[in-house]
């Protein structure tokens, strides 16, 4: 792998870097999320896919074996800037139900930023000929966006709306 020229073989090494540090900066943020939100809830959402996110950097660890390349030396910028912002929601607002809201918002523009990012390197590995870990990013993609679902559905039902307008 490591002597392949394919242009686009390094930009999906790039891609899968980037995603394993993305990943790891989410395991350290989401125990914070969860001590920060106030509904049993979200907490448990967070809780749940702290776990799986521990899943989807072993689904990485598999593909960095498969492709014989480090997946450490790259720091996502993206998600560093995505993580600070949910800190700032925890920061600056006291309401109870403001922070869970801003929470829910916070997770899921990251969760976004990572079916955008899965999407993409998914894409790139299909182009490679790559079937297996284009299997294993659309496995990691799913998750994203159910865990993104999930949010949306916690923001209509979790957050005490009438409270927060009181
Ligand atoms: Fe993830
Ligand atoms: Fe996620």
């Amino acid at each position: 792998m490591a002597e392949e020229t394919n242009p686009l073989d390094e930009l999906l090494q790039d891609e899968l870097k980037d995603l394993y540090s993305a990943e790891n900066q989410i395991i350290k943020a989401l125990p914070r999320m969860a001590k920060g939100a106030s509904s049993p809830e979200l907490r448990r959402a967070f809780e749940r896919h702290l776990e799986e996110t521990r899943r989807q950097v072993d689904r990485l660890h598999q593909i960095g074996e498969m492709l014989e390349m480090k997946l450490t030396g790259k720091k996502c910028k993206g998600m560093e800037g995505l993580i600070e912002e949910g800190k700032e929601v925890m920061q600056e607002l006291d309401d109870e139900d403001a922070i869970d809201a801003g929470l829910i918002g916070a997770a899921q523009k990251v969760e976004h930023y990572e079916i955008a990012a899965y999407g993409t390197a998914r894409t790139h590995a299909e182009m490679l000929g790559y079937t297996r870990i284009a299997r294993l990013l659309q496995q990691t993609l799913n998750e994203e966006g159910a865990t993104d679902k999930k949010l949306t559905a916690l923001a209509e039902s979790v957050v005490n709306y009438e409270a927060a307008n009181a």
